[in-house]
């Protein structure tokens, strides 16, 4: 969706609600499909002084496979956005300004590059998450497996097994 915002620009003291939702499910991320839920955008567009600002809270709902375990888990995320919005940058570019030429805001493709940034580097089920045996496969949150905690290297078993003999025997 495209929001003209000229009304806005041209008007001191004005502003604009924006409440919309966008469906972004179709967006692959890391191989899964993380955003089944549609993504929220909550806010105003005001001008002060002239200064056109934009302030909003952006929810969404990462759902993907643990990264340890592998079980389906949710995560709330909530994106907090302060820009000043400007028809054309002038002076120094930075990031806590949002161009929009025309005076139109595309709100599909700005909640888009917002969400891209924020989703998380790391989803883990619980902050221990202890993860999958490599060896049998169960899920090491449920309790401890039958495998043998440290591996013998098969080509010291042989010696392991002398020393052992010699504990007996001495
Ligand atoms: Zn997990
Ligand atoms: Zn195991």
């Amino acid at each position: 969706m495209i929001i003209d915002l000229k009304r806005i620009f041209v008007n001191e003291n004005s502003s604009l609600d924006i409440e919309y939702s966008l469906d972004l499910s179709s967006v692959e991320f890391a191989g899964v499909y993380p955003l089944k839920k549609s993504v929220n955008i909550n806010g105003t567009v005001s001008n002060k002084a002239s200064l056109v600002r934009l302030e909003a809270v952006i929810t969404y709902e990462y759902d993907a496979p643990c990264d340890r375990c592998g079980i389906d888990t949710q995560r709330k995320q909530t994106v907090k956005v302060d820009k000043s919005l400007a028809a054309a940058i002038e002076g120094e570019d930075s990031d806590t300004i949002l161009l929009v030429p025309d005076m139109k805001l595309d709100i599909d493709e700005f909640i888009y590059s917002e969400v891209i940034v924020s989703l998380p580097m790391k989803h883990l089920c619980k902050d221990d998450c202890k993860g999958i045996c490599p060896k049998c496969g169960k899920n090491l949150n449920d309790g401890k497996c039958d495998c043998p905690e440290k591996e013998i290297d098969p080509r010291f078993s042989a010696l392991a097994e002398l020393l052992n003999n010699n504990e007996l025997s001495t």
